[in-house]
């Protein structure tokens, strides 16, 4: 199966006076995995929509390989869609909702059973063909939608919030199969989350996303490690964002000038477990909670700013006597300081 790259070019979204899209430009390359994360009402599922045919553009193109699809009609795009709710057909088995797309688009009636056969086969479900979908349960369900959406062997799969109805250990196993199908079948896949975890798990890429706008577009451990602006460090994880005068350099050298981004996780205790470059920050502990695999300590810093240490369980000797009210003084190799341009505010 050919995969196909696809442009999106300045695309403008207004519902109203309200702006969905706002000048959204992306390359996603053949073959690809690229996750749009946002919070919601950033307009990922408007611009998945966009690319599917059923949102119009107010201005911009689409582009798959060299085709300008962006006024073609939703049926000849040639793209597999899944969306959160499933919508697979309730009256229908599991089988028979498979085999649908392959009979729109006319394929004889004994290869399209094949086809369908084959392909629930790849998602685990061969056994449940004949299986009404109204009494499969939610993981099983979104096998079939993946089914249903793969069967006809499209160039693009557009995927929007497909595990958010799942349980947290269901989602994590329907993370990595729908990773190895796209592995298998090599297919360009634009999937939609508001799961950092779930993007940081799954993709070649992530968009995030914000207010209609794209903020950064790079490699899972890049958005994470070096995130371009204030609300994709926040947004991933557990950011500190602290004023440079705040921070001394163990080696005495002059500190810099931008904001200063520092994940809890980065921060230690133990001096020694950061080099000479490294940082510290000194401030009185406000609190303190055991969360199984680690401990998280929030420091007061001069001036009242409040900030997030995060100590693996494992390194975590210590952690059980500290006193709130206490003195404490936290490090972090200069590797993990990482400035983003911009004012405190
Ligand atoms: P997300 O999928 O990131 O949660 P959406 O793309 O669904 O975001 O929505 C982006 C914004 O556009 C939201 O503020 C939403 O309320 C608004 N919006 C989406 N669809 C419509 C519509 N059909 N009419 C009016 N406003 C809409
Ligand atoms: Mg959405």
């Amino acid at each position: 199966m050919k995969s196909l790259p696809i442009t999106i070019d300045s695309v403008r979204k207004a519902y109203g006076s309200y702006v969905a899209l706002d000048d959204v430009s992306l390359d996603i390359r053949a073959g690809e995995f690229l996750t749009l994360l946002g919070p919601s009402g950033s307009g990922k599922t408007t611009l998945l929509m966009a690319l599917a045919g059923f949102v119009r553009p107010d201005a911009g193109k689409l582009l798959m390989g060299d085709r300008n699809i962006t006024r073609l009609a939703p049926n000849k795009r040639e793209i597999g869609i899944v969306f959160q709710n499933y919508a697979l057909f309730p009256h229908m088995n599991v089988l028979a909702n498979v085999e649908y797309p392959l009979a729109l688009r006319r394929i004889p009636k004994a290869e399209a059973r094949q086809r369908a056969l084959d392909t629930l086969a790849r998602v685990k479900l061969e056994d449940l063909s004949e299986r009404s979908v109204a009494a499969l349960s939610g993981g099983q369900r979104q096998r079939v939608a993946l089914a249903r959406a793969i069967v006809f062997e499209p160039r693009v799969m557009l995927m929007d919030e497909p595990l958010s109805a799942l349980d947290k250990n269901l989602r994590e196993t329907m993370q990595y199969e729908i990773r190895r199908l796209h592995d298998d079948l090599g297919i360009t896949t634009i999937y939609v989350t508001h799961d950092q975890r779930e993007a940081l798990t799954m993709s070649d890429r992530i968009a995030v996303m914000n207010s209609g706008r794209i903020q950064q577009i790079d490699a899972p451990q890049r958005i994470y490690d070096r995130p371009s602006t204030r609300f994709v460090a926040e947004f991933m994880g557990e950011a500190n964002i602290v004023a440079p005068g705040l921070v001394r350099r163990i080696d005495g050298a002059e500190g810099q000038r931008e904001i200063l981004m520092i994940r809890a996780e980065s921060l230690h205790l133990d001096a020694s477990l950061v080099g000479r470059d490294g940082v510290a920050l000194d401030g009185t502990l406000r609190a303190k909670a055991f969360r199984g695999d680690n401990w998280l300590l929030t420091l007061a810093l001069h001036g009242g700013q409040e900030i997030l240490v995060c100590i693996p369980a494992a390194l975590a000797g210590g952690c059980a006597e500290l006193a709130t009210g206490q003195w404490v003084t936290v490090y972090a190799p200069a590797g993990k300081v990482h400035a983003i341009s911009g004012a405190m505010a």
